[in-house]
């Protein structure tokens, strides 16, 4: 069968126009505007009833309300992640040596740090400007003067393949920018970042901003088999999370919601976080404004269900043994449901039962991630929301490679895969399920 690219494609598009969480979700708040969304503002009163959304920095919830709430309206989320592990530049940016101009950074999240060496890098995220109304927020990218770290060359460093690539996060990941001159390094990065908000250097107050390779994804492999791009995890699962949302039917017995978070690469504990009160307190006012009240909101929350969608791990070709024997996941395999015995992925039986119908229905398969028994699993936002709100939660994403590095794969079908199922869910009738 012709393998499906344009699920792909407007992915790789929504990827190069998401080079920090805040495009990310300007990205996604864009799309569910064009579908009939309505943005509102979480520090005021707002209606609830439709197609609205909300933005809080680099995270969204969105979401897909009745006029009023029945005695069986119950609560389906979709869960994401914006950000993705990098460097983000210091406060005090300058980081001057030997008549040359470097940036300060910070690894933001756990980065394969090597991938970000040799590669062209722009700036991009939210600047604060000062104002006459007060401080505002712009999102800037300054993609024309790239900033590049070098690495050290072989010659002088002759056991780098052998003994492996040491970076001192400190020392060895300092971006070079060009020559110094009579303008100090922060006062060029203050113009720069003045001229793309439309503003005067002195009205920049303080500045969000992370690095991105500039470029762009693209589809890899015969028959265009992967996709290879920076950020899949895990703006795959927002991208897929986005549009499901955009197709996804109002019904009178159902809230239908999409939450993008940012932070999640760094613990989630944050005022826009996983592991905070954000969303709970989105959900509870949703609902209050729906007309329903605080018992009937906990019990939709008991009888709702939540999918945590984050990137999975497929077998490295080169590394098998890294990967559990008996739970082998392919590139162009179907949907990963990721489970683990200590809870560090939230999937059990009973939540994983309406994922595995709904593939049935749709034709889609699926494949169960379990990490080797003597290494570390990872977490996504599953757990976190999960204890957080009490709502039944699975785990699943899209297999991918090189989880981390500054440039990912994935496959072509499981973006087109991902989609149809969450699209599936969102839309579609799920049956309660024993728990
Ligand atoms: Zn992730």
């Amino acid at each position: 069968m012709a393998r499906d690219l344009a699920p792909a494609h407007d992915l790789l598009r929504f990827v190069d126009a998401a080079p920090s969480p805040h495009h990310a979700v300007a990205e996604a708040a864009a799309r569910l505007v064009a579908a009939g969304s309505v943005e509102v503002d979480h520090r005021a009163p707002f209606a609830a009833e439709g197609r609205r959304h909300l933005r809080h920095g680099g995270t969204l919830v969105a979401w897909v309300a009745p006029t009023a709430i029945r005695q069986d309206t119950v609560l389906h989320l979709v869960g994401a992640h914006t950000d993705s592990p990098g460097l983000r530049i210091k406060p005090n940016p300058a980081a001057d040596t030997l008549g040359l101009r470097r940036l300060g950074v910070e690894v933001y999240g756990g980065a394969l740090l090597n991938s970000w060496l040799d590669r062209d890098l722009g700036i991009a995220g939210r600047v604060t400007v000062r104002t006459a109304e007060g401080p505002a927020g712009h999102l800037v990218r300054l993609d024309d003067e790239p900033l590049r770290i070098p690495q050290l060359a072989i010659h002088l460093d002759r056991e780098v393949n052998e003994r492996g690539l040491v970076l001192n996060r400190q020392h060895h990941l300092v971006p070079l920018w060009g020559h110094l001159d009579s303008t100090t390094t922060e006062d060029l990065l203050r113009t720069r970042l003045a001229a793309a908000a439309a503003a005067a250097p002195e009205q920049v107050v303080a500045w969000d901003l992370s690095l991105h390779p500039l470029e762009p994804g693209r589809l890899v492999g015969i028959d265009n088999a992967f996709v290879s791009s920076a950020r899949l995890d895990n703006l795959l699962s927002c991208h897929a999370a986005t549009s499901a949302l955009t197709t996804a039917p109002e019904r009178a017995d159902r809230i239908a919601v999409v939450v993008l978070f940012d932070h999640e690469e760094v613990g989630s504990a944050s005022d826009r976080g996983a592991d905070g009160a954000f969303l709970a307190g989105i959900l509870e006012r949703i609902w209050l404004t729906l007309g329903g009240d605080r018992r009937g909101f906990l019990r939709a929350l008991h009888a709702g269900w939540c999918v945590s969608a984050d990137g999975a791990h497929a077998t490295h070709p080169s590394y098998p043994d890294r990967h559990e024997p008996s739970h082998r996941i392919a590139l162009n395999g179907g949907v990963v449901l990721k489970q683990n015995a200590n809870q560090r992925y939230a999937t059990d039986d009973a939540t994983a039962a309406p994922v595995l119908a709904t593939c049935d229905r749709l034709g889609l398969r699926a494949q169960w991630f379990v990490t080797r028994s003597d290494l570390a699993c990872g977490s996504t936002i599953g757990p976190l929301t999960a204890a957080a709100l009490g709502i039944p939660t699975v785990d699943l994403g899209a297999p991918q490679l090189a989880m981390h590095s500054a440039r990912e794969i994935c496959g072509t079908d499981d973006v087109a895969d991902l989609g149809r199922l969450l699209s599936g869910l969102l839309a579609e009738d799920l049956s309660p399920v024993e728990r």
